[in-house]
């Protein structure tokens, strides 16, 4: 029986991180020098192609001397970036995905409407870090054990939004333990459409396979959580970051094979996977 190989609908880069490669290519492209702080995605071949050509990875814009513009990657910024590459003189290209805005729209009426803003999401993430920003005093959570630690005993009024690639299950666990703690709490789910299809299928499509492959950057947080889950739906699950990672011993005896991809593996790169999982012997 031929083998089956089926790729997740939703593997591989959302549109938001290919609109930024997009936008950070046309930008190489012109004559000015193109900054950007920080990483397009956390994946090295994406990374490898900004840089040549041409756009430079810079860690602060403090004193930096750059010229030429300021690229704004998918996750955003604090507004204070923003500020400090206007005082640079640097142009900027945005390239901040639409559902990130949102969010920002979002933490700035709820603020303006007095709630306190609290931001689900990873400490030091830049798109956290960018949403905090958008208001004084916004208080991020990691996790529900944070709640007791960082929340002030008094607050009356609480509103909370999502850093965009949140896992549910644990913005579930933070919400229960937050709503016994304040008197009004108004939630606004910004988890993004795209990370909320990758979490549905990396919980179905491990189960329906022989062997799953998860292909994507080991330096991704993003594609180890998709990891993570599938080997505990199937122990044959295995993460490659390009074609050259896979091994034939892992695919013996298997008829079906999946295949998804962390959302910062180019597109290039699954079909490199997908082209050598179909020659591999039956
Ligand atoms: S993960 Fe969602 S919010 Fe973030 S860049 Fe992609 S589409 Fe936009």
């Amino acid at each position: 029986m031929p083998r089956e190989i089926i790729l997740a609908r939703s593997a591989g880069q959302c549109f938001g991180v290919k609109r930024a490669f997009n936008i950070a290519m046309e930008a190489a492209a012109s004559e000015d020098p193109v900054v950007m702080l920080g990483d397009i995605v956390h994946n090295e071949h994406v990374v490898q192609r900004i840089d040549s050509a041409g756009v430079k990875v810079v860690e602060d814009l403090d004193g930096s001397g750059q010229q030429g513009a300021l690229l704004v990657r998918a996750h955003g910024a604090a507004p204070e970036v923003y500020r400090k590459a206007e005082e640079a003189g640097l142009k900027l290209l945005d390239a901040t995905c639409p559902l990130v805005h949102e969010i920002h729209q979002v933490a700035r009426e709820m603020a303006a409407e007095g709630y306190r803003l609290i931001v689900i999401g990873d400490h030091g993430h830049d798109e956290v870090i960018g949403i905090a920003g958008q208001v004084e005093d916004a208080i991020i959570l990691a996790g529900p054990e944070e709640v007791q630690e960082r929340l002030p005993k008094r607050l009356r009024k609480v509103g909370v939004v999502v850093q965009s690639t949140q896992n549910m299950e644990n913005v579930q666990r933070i919400l229960a333990e937050l709503v016994p703690r304040v008197r009004e709490l108004r939630y606004v789910d910004t988890i993004c459409g795209p990370t909320k299809t990758h979490q549905r299928d990396i919980r179905t499509l491990p189960s329906e396979v022989d062997v799953m492959v998860i292909v994507g950057s080991f330096t991704s947080a993003n594609t180890c959580r998709l990891t993570e889950i599938s080997l505990e739906k199937n122990p044959r699950s295995y993460q490659v970051e390009d074609a050259s990672g896979l091994a034939g011993e892992w695919f013996v005896d298997s008829i079906t094979i999946g295949v998804t991809a962390g959302a910062s593996t180019p597109d290039w790169i699954i079909d490199e996977v997908m082209e050598a999982l179909e020659k591999l012997p039956d």
